[in-house]
């Protein structure tokens, strides 16, 4: 593994009251604590590290391998935790219209058909039409597959004979659910309620 993609790697951000918040790249995560913003935190004891004692642990875990971040001075593991020092909120809760925030919430899914494709074969339906003043909304904008799309085309889906599954709305995430089972770390079990990771997979 190259010194890039370890600092790509996710790092787990709680806020003051160690509360899990959101995640960032390990990159992030140690410019944060550079400046004194957070701290890290070791899985295994919770002790709180600021670089210069980071660094020391961080010797001491290199001895059984794993990955560093080599600098002149320093010789970083690479952080899976820190602690902001002095924030106290809960994080960014909106939750930003983008593409892929929208075939989350639709989870991947036709929402006339309700078929699954893949995303390839998924695209972004406006019901009520652009030509007809529909804006691109969380209200207005659903997953559709291209069959189901072609017979909509420029129509509201009742002149289509079409029917959404669900009405569309602006989904209430709040921003861990945003982290993927695919990055998480086993190191973050402890700081996310088991709750936590089985209402993602609910509806
Ligand atoms: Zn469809």
């Amino acid at each position: 593994m190259t010194t890039i993609d370890v600092l790509d790697r996710p790092a787990l951000v709680l806020n003051k009251h160690w509360v899990a918040i959101q995640t960032t790249t390990v990159k992030e995560a140690i410019g944060l604590v550079a400046k004194g913003a957070a701290r890290i935190i070791e899985p295994e004891s919770f002790v709180a590290h600021d670089l210069e004692t980071w660094n020391d642990v961080s010797r001491a875990k290199a001895k059984f391998g794993g990955a560093v971040i080599r600098s002149a001075r320093l010789e970083l593991a690479p952080p899976e935790v820190i602690l902001l020092t002095g924030y106290e909120g809960m994080g960014e809760r909106v939750v930003v219209f983008s593409r892929r925030n929208l075939f989350k919430r639709d989870r991947f899914t036709c929402q006339y058909c309700g078929s699954q494709p893949g995303p390839e074969e998924l695209t972004i339906d406006h019901v009520a039409p652009r030509s007809r003043g529909g804006v691109s909304s969380w209200e207005n904008c659903v997953l559709a597959c291209v069959a189901c799309n072609k017979r909509k085309a420029d129509r509201s889906p009742a002149e289509s004979g079409l029917a959404l599954r669900k009405t569309p709305r602006k989904p209430s995430w709040r921003s861990l659910a945003r982290i993927e089972p695919r990055i998480r770390r086993e190191s973050w079990d402890q700081f996310l309620s088991r709750a936590y990771w089985e209402i993602e997979l609910e509806e």
